[in-house]
């Protein structure tokens, strides 16, 4: 993107040619002129041919809302200078009788915007005017088509007559004459059809349809200007985060006529394949047509290139076989446009009579196989640098690659079919409630969440869930939208579901399913299978490798993984990870045949008691560290010691708790007295994190114990050190990093003695409180300070906005539609807030300690601008879920690229 931004033209020039026998803009002028008006400009520079007309700026149309809707002063004559030289250029004039010129009035913003203004075509016809088309063209029937196609637009656009009018009009006259197709109609029809046309508008709006042209321009001017405000456009905005204050551009250009016969055509056209990404041209087009005929669906369009044609086993021919001398240019214009822009180009033209004109070009939209695909490519053809491929892919868009999917050849039942709302396919155990999910979760199982509809309130299910499948909701539903978001497969609308949340169940026709029983559901397809399903995993290798290879070799910051299981350790170091940011400990007791030991110890009555049941922990926890430093490889691994609030490891039924009191063999009464000793108000900034250790050190040198002698063991199994990073959580003051650093390096001498293993080893702390992030210098400080930092932004979002995230659903969606945040703070890192801390921790913490190590490991690690802002603030690594890693390297390989203002040439988006 070119650095050259403007909205205002200094100059007060508010009327832009093109192709007129004289250009004003270029491609990088689209904050003036829009995209559409700013990539006309630079097709007619380019020598391509386009219809010669001008762009009215974005500047109006601020002014346009400024003034209440007025238009200013002067703007008439700008126009008409520049319609009376668009006139010339084309041998016509606007509004006369004998030569009129057309127009088409297109809109045009900054990014192309689907809820804006419908192009309005062929204006400046009249029941005059069109006699003088009709014998100009000698072809009376297209020049009434066209006559009915402006009165159609304009009356839906600007007179606000719905379209649904003339399509009754339309088809009754069909059907009484016996047609089937427009093409079918003589010129004596579509003046039959005019006539019931202005009739009914005469009817519907009061006034009869402008004879007028200037009335007609300044209609569809002051159209485009207001469909700016329309509902659909502003939501678009809103959900897009495109500013109010852009405005857009409209564009008036001198008609060309791809209906004028069997030699006219109009047609769409990407310069590669948007889906695949392979290099071939890839449109389609119809002859005698105009407009958007080829998208509206009415006539089947034809493949513009033999080999699609044969391909898709088509009958009618290619463009290419149809006008080879045509299809030649064009394919000579792709391979311009394509020189020029960089960039795969989405391309509209039109045909007259065999001439080829250029209406719009644009960088087209593509999957991230086919972005991947094209920009390796387009290294290879020598047109962009490694870096602009780099950067030129969305790295939320690599979630679409990264997920398993249905092996094709395994067997499977279809229990029901939805909507395929987030790729991927998944499979785990039935749960119909979001803290339930979270629970499961929790405990290392594999859950699919199963919903009516989701709402905000389970977000955290969602994010627990392996796989969301919901029985109401489109492809914009809230579940779908969010699956997508965190990358979740998700299979939604699946309407033949009966759900019951009371019973527990699933009924699908006579088929019953129960909380817990497992299916696979497919994202991709929309399929909900029984049982769990043969899956494939994705394929890392080819483009996305060869991509990836340059995202590392360009960025700065480390990545890393945030895992607890070995399954997890695994995948992430396929997906790149360089070691493990943080490891939970507390996921690990969660296990059925580990929480008795918990339990046991929480409830010993003495530090005898707690030693006794630790000790059972000790050889369990021992084996989990010493599997994930195997699988690690001597890459550093952050394992964070015991941090939860006890009370999550208790029951809290009666039911349960009496269970558990037997197995344990205590007084049901002392149990429950335990739970009522470790509730807490809010256990979010509670009896949790280092404050558990410092009152039960034992703990932590259980912990301690079992992660030393893990090192040592793998140490000897790989022959390659191992790195632990110990990791202190919620540390507010030294004096409790001094106390539990203590215990840690104790018990690692120790341990180093029983063994006679020399240990490498660091401890550090996680910077999750405001307070440590501003009393860094002093953790960080002299030889027994901490050794690396962790911001955890989950919690830092939390305490530091006084925040609770399990709360914060319906306060985030008042403060998103009162616009008070930008986005989710616990998506993306706020910033100007929670970035300062970071910001200021990171400095006064390296102030006293150079070489201190710095990452991020909250949810953030793996949101593309909050790795962005890590690497603007100097941190050594992120840490993210396994699926986010390769979102992370390319983010933070952007970030660097960027950093270095290696900025890339105007592309044409
Ligand atoms: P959108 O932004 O919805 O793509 P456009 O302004 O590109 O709308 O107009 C849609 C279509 O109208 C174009 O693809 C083209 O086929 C036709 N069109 C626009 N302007 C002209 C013109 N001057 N001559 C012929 N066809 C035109
Ligand atoms: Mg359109
Ligand atoms: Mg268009």
């Amino acid at each position: 993107m070119a650095n050259r931004s403007q909205t205002a033209d200094h100059s007060g020039k508010r009327v832009y040619l093109f192709g007129a026998g004289r250009t004003d803009g270029t491609a990088d002028m689209k904050n003036l002129l829009g995209g559409k008006g700013a990539n006309l400009a630079e097709m007619a520079s380019l020598g391509l041919p386009v219809p010669p007309g001008f762009t009215i700026t974005t500047a109006v149309s601020t002014d346009y809302y400024r003034n209440g809707k007025r238009l200013p002063d002067g703007l008439k004559a700008e126009v008409e200078d520049a319609l009376d030289h668009v006139g010339k250029a084309v041998g016509a004039r606007f509004g006369d009788r004998a030569a009129p010129l057309l127009v088409s009035v297109r809109s045009g913003a900054r990014a192309s915007m689907p809820g804006m203004m419908d192009t309005i075509l062929n204006l400046g016809l009249t029941d005059e005017t069109v006699k003088a088309l009709a014998a100009k063209s000698d072809n009376a029937r297209f020049a009434y088509d066209s006559y009915r196609r402006f009165i159609q637009m304009y009356s839906d656009v600007v007179l606000g007559v719905d379209h649904g009018v003339f399509e009754d009009i339309l088809s009754n006259h069909k059907n009484l004459n016996g047609f089937s197709l427009d093409t079918d109609l003589s010129a004596d029809d579509w003046q039959d059809i005019i006539a019931a046309y202005k009739k009914a508008i005469e009817q519907e709006t009061g006034k009869p349809f402008p004879q007028d042209t200037q009335e007609q321009l300044w209609g569809a001017i002051s159209a485009v200007f207001s469909s700016w405000q329309n509902d659909r456009a502003k939501t678009y905005r809103r959900l897009h985060g495109i500013p109010d204050s852009w405005g857009t551009a409209v564009n008036v250009q001198a008609m060309v006529f791809g209906n004028l016969g069997d030699s006219s055509a109009t047609g769409v056209a990407f310069t590669r394949n948007p889906s695949t990404g392979t290099r071939e041209i890839y449109g389609e087009f119809l002859v005698n047509a105009q407009g958007e005929d080829v998208v509206a669906g009415i006539r089947t369009p034809q493949p513009l290139t033999e080999a699609a044609r044969k391909e898709a086993g088509e009958t009618a021919p290619s463009l290419e076989a149809l006008m080879p001398k045509t299809f030649g240019e064009l394919k000579q214009a792709f391979a311009n446009l394509e020189k020029r822009y960089r960039d795969m180009q989405d391309i509209e033209f039109t045909i007259q009579d065999g001439k080829l004109w250029m209406l719009q070009t644009r960088s087209g939209k593509r999957t991230t196989k086919a972005a991947l695909k094209i920009a390796a490519d387009m290294v290879k053809e020598g047109l962009i640098s490694e870096e602009d491929a780099v950067l030129r892919i969305e790295p939320s868009g690599l979630d679409q690659l990264l997920h398993p999917s249905i092996d094709p050849q395994a067997e499977k039942t279809v229990v029901a079919r939805g909507l395929p709302a987030s790729p991927g396919a998944a499979a785990g155990e039935i749960v119909f409630d979001a803290d339930e999910a979270e629970a499961m979760r929790g405990r290392g199982r594999e859950v699919i969440l199963v919903r009516v509809e989701t709402s905000p309130e389970d977000i955290h299910g969602m994010h627990a869930a392996t796989g969301i499948l919901t029985a109401r909701g489109g492809m914009t539903s809230h579940a779908a939208v969010v699956a997508r978001g965190m990358g979740r497969p998700c299979v939604c609308g699946a309407g033949a579901l009966r759900i019951d949340y009371a019973a527990g169940t699933m009924r699908v026709g006579a088929e019953t399913f129960k909380k817990g029983d497992i299916i696979t559901i497919d994202g991709g397809t929309g399929e909900v299978l029984k049982g769990r399903v043969k899956m494939r995993q994705p394929e890392l290798s080819g483009d996305f490798a060869t991509v990836m290879q340059w995202a590392d070799r360009a960025r700065r910051l480390g990545v890393r993984v945030n895992a607890d299981t070995p399954r997890e350790a695994r995948q992430a170091r396929e997906f790149g990870a360089e070691g493990i940011g943080l490891c939970r400990t507390e996921h690990m007791f969660f296990d059925e045949s580990r929480i008795l030991a918990m339990r046991e110890m929480i409830c010993a009555d003495d530090e005898a008691g707690r030693r006794k049941a630790l000790a059972k922990m000790l050889p369990m926890q021992r084996s989990d560290f010493e599997e994930l430093f195997e699988i690690m490889a001597g890459l550093p691994v952050t394992i964070r010691l015991l941090d939860p609030p006890l009370h999550e490891f208790l029951p809290h039924e009666d039911k349960e708790a009496a269970a558990v009191a037997k197995e344990l063999n205590v007084p049901l009464e002392k149990l429950r007295g335990r739970v009522a000793e470790l509730h807490e108000f809010n256990p979010m900034l509670g009896f949790r994190g280092c404050r558990l250790a410092i009152r039960y050190p034992e703990i932590t040198e259980m912990q301690a114990r079992a992660i030393f002698e893990a090192a040592v063991n793998a140490g000897k199994k790989t022959g390659k050190p191992v790195m632990p990073e110990v990791m202190i959580p919620l540390i507010a003051y030294r004096t409790e990093f001094d106390i539990l650093r203590e215990v840690i390096a104790r018990t690692a001498e120790a341990v180093a003695k029983e063994t006679g293993a020399k240990l490498n080893y660091q401890i550090g702390t996680m910077i999750e409180l405001p307070r440590a992030a501003l009393r860094a210098r002093e953790i960080a400080e002299g030889e027994t300070g901490a050794e690396f930092f962790s911001f955890g932004t989950n919690d830092l979002t939390q305490t530091c906005l006084g925040l609770s995230r399990d709360d914060a659903a319906p306060i985030l969606a008042n403060y998103a539609e009162r616009a008070i945040f930008d986005s989710d703070p616990f998506v993306s890192i706020d910033q100007e807030g929670v970035g300062e801390l970071v910001r200021i921790g990171t400095e006064r913490g390296r102030a006293v300690r150079a070489d201190l190590k710095v990452g991020i490991c909250g949810e953030h690690g793996g949101d593309p601008a909050s790795v962005n802002f890590c690497h603007d603030a100097g941190l050594d690594y992120v840490s993210c879920s396994a699926f986010r890693l390769p979102v992370a390297r390319l983010a933070a390989a952007q970030a660097a690229i960027k950093a270095k203002g290696a900025g890339e040439a105007p592309t044409s988006s």
